[in-house]
């Protein structure tokens, strides 16, 4: 089994160009973006100069690997330490169209598909409740648009949820629906029934655009000889778009949406930028600063383990925002 080195593992997936990005050759990052498939770091070309600067990374995916492949270097291993009874989390972090919702789900609709790393977890946290008769499974899906936790697996329409911290439970969201997993297609359905609920809109390039981070959690209940209930928590998120709002952007609501992104994925980078740090014992690290954050609080730091997947494009119409989710990624490792 691979072992998790160290609390904190980032990675970094690159996604193929689209057919349609391919039809258009000036489309092609191969001459900014360096990576030898042995290695874990990309060379970079900054802008405005012709050096490359060499960014490193715990593993570099690179356009040809599988989910499957993604999943047994990743995830799979919080599932391990799950088991272990420890908290943990894995996100995918990136622009819009970099690959976040291919990397995390997959196509969930389609039969010729890839499942991604919740379809993986899940197939294996069943597993391992089959295994354990005095185990139980459940899962949540939740969404934080605009700084406000809305369940997307009520039958209701709760939007703004309170994130409470319990001195025993650890981070609690009340009211929020918890499902008892047993088997693969039940669960299937609950994610696909709260994909279909997220937060879409039109962004100024006039595509659909997920605004909102999507937190789905798994808790693994496991009765141990002493009676006790050992219960451990699997978060995997697939984070809102990181791009910056452009100044083109003259609708007011986008806006908003964008500050409150900018702002969780900042709170989020700065506390893992201090717990993975030397210095994590003397700093305050600042979870109050984001809903994000908040409701994490209790799987990012600690005695727990997180892994980030930053995805990046091969289109050269995404230079901008790749360099900055190279920058954000090399400051979280
Ligand atoms: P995001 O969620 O970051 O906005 P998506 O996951 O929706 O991005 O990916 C954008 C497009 O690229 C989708 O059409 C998706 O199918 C495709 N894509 C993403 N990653 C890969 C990959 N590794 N291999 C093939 N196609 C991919
Ligand atoms: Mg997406």
């Amino acid at each position: 089994m691979n072992q998790l080195v160290s609390p904190f593992e980032v990675y970094v997936r690159i996604r193929p160009l689209t057919e349609k990005e391919i039809n258009n050759s000036s489309n092609d990052l191969s001459h900014y973006l360096k990576q030898d498939p042995s290695s874990s770091e990309i060379l970079f070309k900054e802008p405005g100069t012709s050096q490359f600067k060499k960014y490193t990374f715990n593993g570099v995916f690179p356009e040809n690997i599988t989910n499957l492949q993604v999943y047994t270097l990743t995830v799979k291993k919080l599932v391990q330490f799950i088991k272990e009874g420890y908290n943990s989390t894995c996100f995918a972090y990136g622009c819009t169209g970099s690959g976040k919702t291919h990397t995390m789900f997959g196509h969930m609709n389609s039969k010729d598909n890839e499942p991604g790393n919740v379809i993986h977890a899940l197939q294996e946290c069943l597993e391992l409740i089959q295994n354990n008769e005095n185990s139980k499974l459940k899962l949540s899906y939740l969404e934080i648009y605009n700084e406000k936790v809305a369940d997307l697996l009520s039958a209701g329409d709760p939007r703004n949820l309170m994130i409470i911290e319990d001195f025993q439970k650890g981070i609690q969201v009340p009211g929020l629906s918890e499902f008892e997993i047993v088997n693969l297609k039940d669960a299937y359905n609950l994610v696909i029934e709260g994909n279909q609920k997220r937060v879409k809109a039109p962004t100024s390039a006039n595509e659909l655009s997920t605004r909102s981070h999507a937190i789905l959690q798994f808790t693994l209940e496991q009765k141990i000889s002493s009676g006790e209930v050992l219960s451990s928590k699997l978060s995997l998120i697939d984070l809102a778009g990181s791009e910056r709002g452009s100044a083109s952007e003259n609708n007011s609501q986008r806006m908003v949406e964008g500050a409150n992104i900018n702002r969780s994925l900042l709170a989020l980078g700065n506390c893992i930028n201090i717990l993975s740090g030397e210095k994590k014992r003397a700093c305050h690290v600042p979870y109050r600063d984001s809903k994000l954050t908040r409701l994490l609080k209790d799987s990012l730091g600690g005695n727990t383990r997180t892994i980030m997947i930053a995805c990046i494009s091969k289109s050269f119409t995404a230079y901008e925002e790749t360099l900055n989710t190279l920058r954000y990624a090399q400051r979280a490792s």
